[in-house]
């Protein structure tokens, strides 16, 4: 059960003291405050963990300082949709907002390789209109003998080009708490030029300590890949792990599960489950076609498989896109037979809107026809 305060409820007020008093008298119920400090103003949202089912709706709804009261499902139960649920289901991070309703592209470097690389990838990125990246600086890699990434020597040059290229946010993946601090670290040396959003790799969905750590700051949001070998319930579950510790300001990224029958492609392409995340949660949704297709072969139309799956998630309403590109893929020291080339982004953008404009003409379809 989740009571909704009205907002900018003062916590140290008399009404709000005694609301917290009798809380704390509710026999087998646990307590916990998510504070959301906006622009305007400041939500407080107390969340009853334990036998709810013995409260009353009605008499939660009349105590003091509660504007509303859900009750929720057990499951996802603050990332989740629930019934009447009057929760805000987007975020705004530097300037970007992130939402089930907008679509996002982070098309960047796998792996940061070199200075020359990231400038290149970013100006195309001006170029082209964008505002958002991908740039890998700590990579977890199959072999302890593979290039791990340059990981904290990189980042003043990546924060510094991406604030020259107008950049707003990065996606870029963490395995460690140090990262954590090292990315903030490096954004204040630089004087914060741009934004970072969190990513945890499929390798990483269910390492809990991590998702407790990475949830515990508001700072940065997170993209929270699916695993790749475990059901979408536990990833799902994964992702409530950030929210529980505080950070609800979460994207769910599909890239594809790890099973043979999905070959040739590196993994078997699952963007049909963008509306089923959407259904079952108020998370927007990722696709990442490059870690999933995993290679740059075309179909007899010419058309990349690459393109293809990004195309079908975003006419599935996908409200990210997480794609690999590289200035010179030869020369990737990660991934990159399956980066797009620079020449190629234009095309790619394109298509992308093509595929979000078919999405949007289904919307409204499906609006005229379920009022007939
Ligand atoms: C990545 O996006 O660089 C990556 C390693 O992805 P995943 O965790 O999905 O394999
Ligand atoms: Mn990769």
């Amino acid at each position: 059960m989740i009571l909704i305060l009205t907002s900018n409820t003062d916590p140290q007020s008399a009404d709000y003291l005694q609301l917290m008093a009798h809380l704390a008298g509710l026999d087998g119920i646990k307590t916990r405050v998510h504070v959301e400090r906006g622009a305007e103003q400041t939500l407080t949202e107390i969340y009853l963990i334990g036998n709810t089912k013995a409260l009353d709706l009605g008499d939660m709804q009349s105590l003091p300082c509660v504007e509303r009261v859900v009750r929720v499902s057990e499951e996802y139960r603050i990332l989740g949709r629930h019934k009447d649920d009057p929760r805000p289901a987007h975020f705004e991070y530097n300037g970007v907002k992130f939402s089930q309703d907008t679509l996002n592209v982070f098309a960047g470097l796998c792996a940061v390789d070199n200075p020359e690389h990231v400038e290149l990838m970013l100006k195309a990125l001006k170029e082209n209109g964008q505002v958002c990246t991908r740039m890998g600086a700590y990579k977890p890699r199959t072999s302890p003998y593979a290039f791990q990434g340059h990981g904290k020597n990189c980042l003043p040059y990546v924060f510094e080009l991406a604030g020259k290229y107008g950049i707003k946010v990065i996606a870029m993946e963490i395995t460690h708490e140090s990262h954590l601090h090292e990315i903030r670290a490096a954004l204040q040396q630089t004087g914060n030029p741009t934004g970072v959003m969190l990513q945890i790799g499929t390798r990483n969905t269910q390492n809990f300590e991590l998702l407790k750590i990475v949830g515990r700051q508001q700072e940065f949001p997170v993209l929270l890949k699916r695993g790749f070998g475990i059901t979408l319930d536990e990833s799902l579950n994964a992702a409530e792990y950030l929210a529980s510790e505080g950070n609800r300001n979460v994207v769910f990224g599909l890239r594809g599960m790890k099973t043979n029958m999905g070959d040739p492609h590196r993994n078997l392409v699952d963007f049909a489950h963008v509306p089923v995340v959407k259904r079952l949660t108020r998370m927007p949704v990722c696709i990442d076609p490059s870690h999933s297709a995993g290679t740059r072969a075309a179909g007899p139309d010419g058309i990349q498989d690459i393109m293809h799956v990004t195309a079908q998630g975003v006419i599935a309403g996908a409200n990210m896109i997480l794609v690999d590109f590289h200035p010179a893929p030869v020369k990737a020291l990660v991934d990159g037979p399956q980066a797009l080339l620079l020449k190629e982004l234009p095309q790619f953008l394109e298509d992308v809107q093509i595929a979000r404009e078919a999405y949007l003409k289904r919307l409204a379809l499906q609006q005229r026809y379920q009022n007939v």
